[in-house]
Order: C-alpha cells, then structure tokens, then sequence
C-alpha cells in the first residue's frame, strides 16, 4: 500500500500542504476538544497518530487507512482558494461529486452501504471514506459501486488494479467502460495544462504581463492615438465586461476566492487586450496621411504639486482636443523660443500629422508647432 500512496503523490499534487506532525498515539486536539487520530488544517499541515497511522497499512484491506484520509482532506483543501491545487483534480471533482451524490444522499440517511458509514458525515468525509475504500480494497468498491469508482480512477489519476502496467489508466480500461451502456462513460482523454496547473498561476501570469507588458504598451499607443470620447463606451467597457464574464465563468465552475482572479485577471486581461486594440490601429493603419492645424490661444507649463515638469501644455482654440491631453503636450525644445509676446504677434499653430488606423481610430504619426508672423501670416 506505501505503494498507492507513493503514486498518489506522483499524479496528484497537494500543493499547499506545508507540514506533517507525527504523534506517538491518540492526541488531544484543544480546537475540537477532543482525542482526535488525526486532523488536517487547510493551507499548513496534517496531524498525525503514528500509531493509527501505522495500523492503516498493516491492516491494508481493511478500508481504514489514517494517512490516505488525512491527505484526502489536504488535497480537497486546496482547491478553497487560488493558492495552488491540482488542476486536473479541481477541473474533475465536481463530475465526481455529481457522480456520486446518490449515493452519499444514502449514506447520510443511513442507508447501509459497501462505504463506511461515516462517509454520511458530510461531503469531505465522503471523499475521504472513498479514498481509503479506493486503495485498500480497489476490485470490491468497483463491484458495488462501480460509477463511483471508475470516475474516482479518473479523478485521482490512477487505478490501484492495474498493478501490473504501473496503476496506470490504460486506454483498454477507458475503452471498457464506455463499451458498458450500464456506466456512465469516462472523459475520452486526460488533459493536463501544465501552464493552467492552478488558478493562481494562471491569474498571476495575467497579471504580471498585464503590468510588464500591457499597461506600458497600453498608455505609449494611446498617446498616440485620437480615440474620440466614443472609445471606451465602445472598445474598453466591453473589455471590461467581458473578462467579468470569464470571472463568473470560472466561479460558476467551482472556483473560489474571486477576489484574486479578479484582480489579477482585470489588469492582466484588460489592459493585455487593449494593448492589442492600439497596436493593431497603429501597425495596421492606412497609407494616406492627413494634416491638421489647430490654433493655439495659449502654451502654459505643466505644474505638478507647485513645481514644473519641464513640459508644456497648449490650450487650443475653442478647447479642440481638450480630452487629449497627451496630444497637447510638448517638450521644452519643441516649443522652442516661443514666448507670450510672440504669441501676441504672431500665430501658432500645432500641426497633427494623421493616419487612419485598423479601427478608423486616427493615430497621430508626428506633431510640432509652427509660427506664422503677423506680417507674413497672410501672404
Ligand atoms: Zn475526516
């Protein structure tokens, strides 16, 4: 049975198990207030009786085995937040318990069962009882109940009858039971994402190339582009509302903890897509260019907290572009010389240097300034 146990660990990751403490008998546990065998705290460790450990496996077909229950609870555990979990168990448990319930209704009601009674407990208990029942008396549990079995193989990955090709699932196993009308067919293939291994990394890598890669990306193009105030309406609230959708979507699908797929999705999803949006509209634009001139009343310093930054702001006429503030920013050596008394002699002008993009956005390819004196302004 170390043998089961062992492959347990080699299919299955519990992954937020940190510690396992071994004591000599039955231990007095003062959060139940009671002798416990042993106990297993979500997210850190398994307690143990060495010795109801050890009698598990040297009675190993007596469908009681202490340290295959504990960790049974551990690997459930995991999937309570996005901390790290298998994937393949926590994309499978609820075909499972939706397999099973049947049969755990009964328990409960204590019907009678080839199940200890006290899987009737709750639904971990059940999980529990059947992992113990799985490896200690595999060819029984299939006999009686043989849905619960089959899917649980599929579950943990593993079928402890086949000892002769390494407990593996073979395709002839697989192929058996969907040859049977009587069970319930088993998934044709098993999939494991290695990249998806749990929600957390998936979440996290959003998330960082979100910021790395999609923030920056994000506010360089959009400075460069003449959105109109139609585009969030039309572009960034979808986006928004569309990876909310995924975020019900995987809850729905019996993740918890929102909290953490949501934020690390919304800025790794959103602004990964809106980067997307303005680098197509930029690199896909047409050939034909546009210039347009806008009349300046007014070239201020930008001042932040009662200093200035060294850039300045233009004020055009009739407040154009008055949304577009990063169009209206200019360098120090952009504007040049020009001084308040020039601008009340003299006309500027900013002139924008356009292309129409991928999504009829207008990006702006070049802008500068240019003087027009009040003597030649209108040769
Ligand atoms: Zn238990």
């Amino acid at each position: 049975m170390f043998c089961a146990t062992y492959f347990w660990f080699e299919r299955l990751q519990v992954k937020q198990l940190q510690k396992i403490f071994l004591y000599p008998d039955i231990f007095y546990s003062g959060l139940l207030k009671a002798d416990v065998k042993g106990l297993t705290f979500k997210h850190t460790a398994i307690h143990l009786s060495w010795k109801n450990f050890k009698e598990g496996y040297d009675n190993p077909d007596d469908k009681i085995n202490l340290g295959l229950h504990e960790l049974a609870h551990a690997l459930k555990f995991d999937l309570e937040d996005e901390l790290g979990f298998d994937s393949h168990f926590a994309n499978y448990i609820d075909d499972w318990q939706r397999i099973s319930e049947k049969e755990y209704n009964e328990l409960a009601n204590e019907v009678p069962s080839f199940l200890r009674s006290y899987g009737g407990a709750n639904r971990e208990e059940f999980f529990a009882v059947c992992v113990e029942h799985f490896f200690e008396a595999p060819e029984a549990f299939e006999d009686e109940l043989p849905d619960i079995y089959n899917h649980l193989c599929f579950l943990l990955q593993q079928n402890p009858q086949n000892t002769t090709s390494d407990y593996l699932l073979t395709p002839t196993f697989l192929e058996k039971i969907k040859a049977n009308e009587e069970l319930i067919p088993l998934k044709p293939k098993t999939r494991i994402h290695h990249l998806r291994e749990s929600f957390y990394g998936l979440s996290l890598l959003m998330f960082v190339s979100g910021l790395v890669i999609g923030v920056p990306v994000y506010l360089y193009y959009s400075e460069m582009l003449l959105t109109e105030n139609g585009f969030f309406k039309a572009v960034a609230i979808p986006v928004f509302i569309f990876g909310l959708l995924q975020s019900v979507f995987f809850k729905i699908r019996g993740f918890n903890n929102m909290g953490y797929f949501v934020a690390y999705n919304f800025i790794g999803f959103v602004f990964l897509t809106l980067s997307l949006f303005v680098i197509v509209n930029y690199s896909i634009r047409e050939k034909k260019t546009a210039t347009r001139l806008h009349k300046i009343r007014l070239i201020d310093l930008e001042v932040v907290e009662g200093r200035g930054t060294g850039k300045y702001i233009l004020t055009l006429e009739k407040n154009e572009l008055i949304n577009y503030i990063d169009v209206r920013t200019f360098s120090k050596s952009e504007v040049g010389d020009i001084t308040h008394s020039q601008m009340e002699n003299s006309e500027i002008f900013m002139v924008l240097h356009l292309s129409k993009g991928f999504w009829g956005i207008d990006n702006v390819l070049s802008k500068r300034l240019i003087q027009i004196g009040a003597n030649n302004s209108y040769r």
